[in-house]
């Protein structure tokens, strides 16, 4: 076939294809349109998942009349005046493409009436040709009207998914938008049922409330970093290590206020949450970095999901320390459940919300109580705590300032020597225990690969092997962590611990954590005072005392308010 240039109306289907992809595609880039005109609400309708139609209304700027029908010609925008200012994108929209591709494919309607204008003005288009453009009266704003999504397009909305299917999506969109946007008032309806009505008061936890209900909405943890020399912050809520879900679909992450994916700031978030997160669990998040304008190239994808990030190392870490540092500063001590549930939970910090206190024994479900005022604040646990009793050959019994401690006595050794053992490994100097007599040991298949692969890292942590023939090895010392136990079991049981711990941890720390493991007191041992004490003042003096290198709990706390209220002394 010759080469020829494609008709006009086949390179408008193409590109509009690149843009729009689903009906959640065209509420995006509509949303888009309503926040950069300065929209304080916004209303999205959709019926059956988008494809019927689409509308959505708001109350910004609005289109002065002389200039509506130039927004229906592709690249026509009114957000960039030069090339220049490409390198420094403020706005969502630039490329002057959403309306254009939108009212390629669809039957589409816009009327609008900017501010200070008497009139307003409508122009309807079908499948990107205009048929009316006329003045009309309407209030200060647009709103956009989009029906028969793809009805000239059959190939696309077939690969289109179910309504219900659809409709989630532009549900996640509204949803989203509406968690970085607070002082923006969103209304999501479909198929004329009202789902999503954000107040729009600038208060994030209040969309919050909205989005995952009042739980969710109280615990959620705020992070607010600004950097006054580079002019960097990092804003929003995540959830405390508690509040998790099974997968990555709750972490939102915006840069400059435009919603973007990014697997380097999932990363980023899941390493500040490690070791404090169940293993496979994943938080919620709803993040806005600011960065200089110049920093970020947003030009590099049609639907502007992904931008180019000229210091992408600095933003993964800036992120990964914002967040930790919020997560350590918040992480309350858990305090026991209410009755329905059995284990542990994070209490919310005490000024945000309800905190909880065990009826384990009861049946009368007990209202939710505010903290009092005088409350530790978070952060300080844990207090100087003294040794009451062991209880169980397994918990500590502990008081401290603000009431009762009942603490895990092999996670929370566990946590000890995993830290230390971090440390000492980071600064080489791990002790190591000669042994008198070298032990010979026979290792399996499965040990022999451990070996292989850990090799390097096993004398790290204070393990001499010597090749002694045939999947036997002769075993010089231990680390000093595993003193006073069978050297040679415990090689064979850390060699056995390190794929189990590889699902959890990162891989320079799978030995550390094996050994943890191994040589941490278990459950059922018997502890001398001096012990619990020792344990106790070591655990105290960890960077992170509240949960094992597993992310379990290492103590629950009975705070003295809590036991007051129940025996009615408050
Ligand atoms: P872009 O957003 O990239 O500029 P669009 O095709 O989405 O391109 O929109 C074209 C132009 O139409 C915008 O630059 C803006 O001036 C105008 N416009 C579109 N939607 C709205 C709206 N809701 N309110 C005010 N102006 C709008
Ligand atoms: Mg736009």
């Amino acid at each position: 076939m010759p080469i020829r240039i494609l008709p006009p109306d086949v390179a408008s289907k193409i590109a509009a294809g690149e843009v729009v992809e689903r009906p959640a595609s065209v509420v995006k880039e509509l949303l888009e349109n309503s926040l950069d005109a300065g929209a304080s609400s916004v209303t999205v309708e959709i019926q059956e998942g988008g494809v019927e139609r689409i509308r959505v209304t708001d109350n910004g700027g609005g289109i002065p009349g002389s200039e509506v029908e130039l927004a229906f010609q592709r690249h026509a925008t009114s957000k960039l005046q030069g090339p220049e200012q490409l390198d420094s994108v403020a706005t969502l929209g630039f490329r002057g493409e959403a309306l254009p591709s939108i009212a390629a494919v669809s039957r589409l309607s816009l009327t609008t009436r900017s501010s200070g204008a008497d009139a307003g003005y409508g122009v309807h288009s079908e499948w990107g040709r205009i048929t009316r453009s006329t003045p009309e009266g309407c209030p200060q704003g647009a709103s956009v009207n989009v029906s028969d999504l793809f009805g000239n397009l059959p190939a696309r909305r077939k690969f289109l998914k179910s309504n219900a299917a659809e409709t989630s999506r532009v549900h996640d969109v509204v949803a989203r938008y509406a968690l970085v946007y607070p002082g923006v008032r969103f209304q999501l309806t479909v198929d004329g049922r009202s789902v999503i009505t954000t107040p729009g008061s600038g208060k994030g936890r209040e969309t919050l409330l909205v989005l995952y209900g009042p739980e969710v909405a109280a615990a959620m943890l705020e992070v607010s970093v600004h950097d006054p020399d580079t002019g960097w912050s990092v804003e929003g809520f995540i959830s405390p290590p508690s509040v998790n879900r099974a997968n990555r679909t709750y972490m939102t992450f915006f840069i400059n206020k435009r919603w973007i994916q990014s697997r380097t700031l999932s990363y980023a978030l899941e390493q500040a949450y490690y070791g404090l997160m169940p293993e496979k669990r994943y938080p919620i998040s709803a993040i806005n970095l600011g960065l200089p304008y110049e920093d970020v190239d947003v030009n590099s994808h049609p639907a502007k999901r992904e931008v180019r990030l000229r210091q992408e190392g600095r933003v993964f870490s800036t992120l990964q320390r914002a967040v930790r540092e919020a997560l350590i500063a918040h992480s309350p001590v858990p305090q026991m459940s209410p009755p329905n549930g059995s284990q542990a939970v994070a209490a919310p910090p005490p000024a945000a919300g309800p905190s909880f206190f065990p009826r384990a024994a009861f049946s009368v479900p007990r209202p939710t109580v505010q903290s009092p005022p005088d409350a530790a604040a978070p952060g300080q646990y844990p207090p100087a705590l003294k040794v009451v009793g062991q209880l169980k050959l397994t918990y500590i019994v502990a008081e401290g300032p603000e009431g009762m401690f009942l603490v895990d006595q092999h996670a929370a050794h566990e946590r000890v020597l995993f830290d230390k053992l971090k440390l000492d490994a980071d600064q080489r100097t791990t002790p190591s225990q000669p042994l008198l007599d070298p032990v010979a040991v026979e290792l399996s298949p499965s040990q022999l690969e451990v070996l292989r692969e850990q090799g390097d890292s096993l004398q790290t942590y204070g393990f001499q092997l010597e090749a002694f023939g045939d999947g036997a090895y002769l075993l010089r010392s231990v680390p000093q962590a595993l003193t006073g136990q069978d050297p040679g079991k415990s090689l064979l049981d850390v060699l056995d611990l390190v794929p189990f711990e590889g699902l959890v941890h990162q891989q320079e720390d799978v030995l550390a954590a094996s050994i943890a493991c191994h040589s941490a007191i278990r459950a059922g041992k018997p502890l001398a005072e001096e012990e619990m004490t020792a344990l106790l003042e070591q655990l105290e003096a960890t960077p992170n005392p509240h949960t094992c290198p597993h992310g379990r709990p290492t103590m629950i706390h009975f705070s003295s308010y809590h036991m007051e209220r129940e025996f009615g002394r408050r």
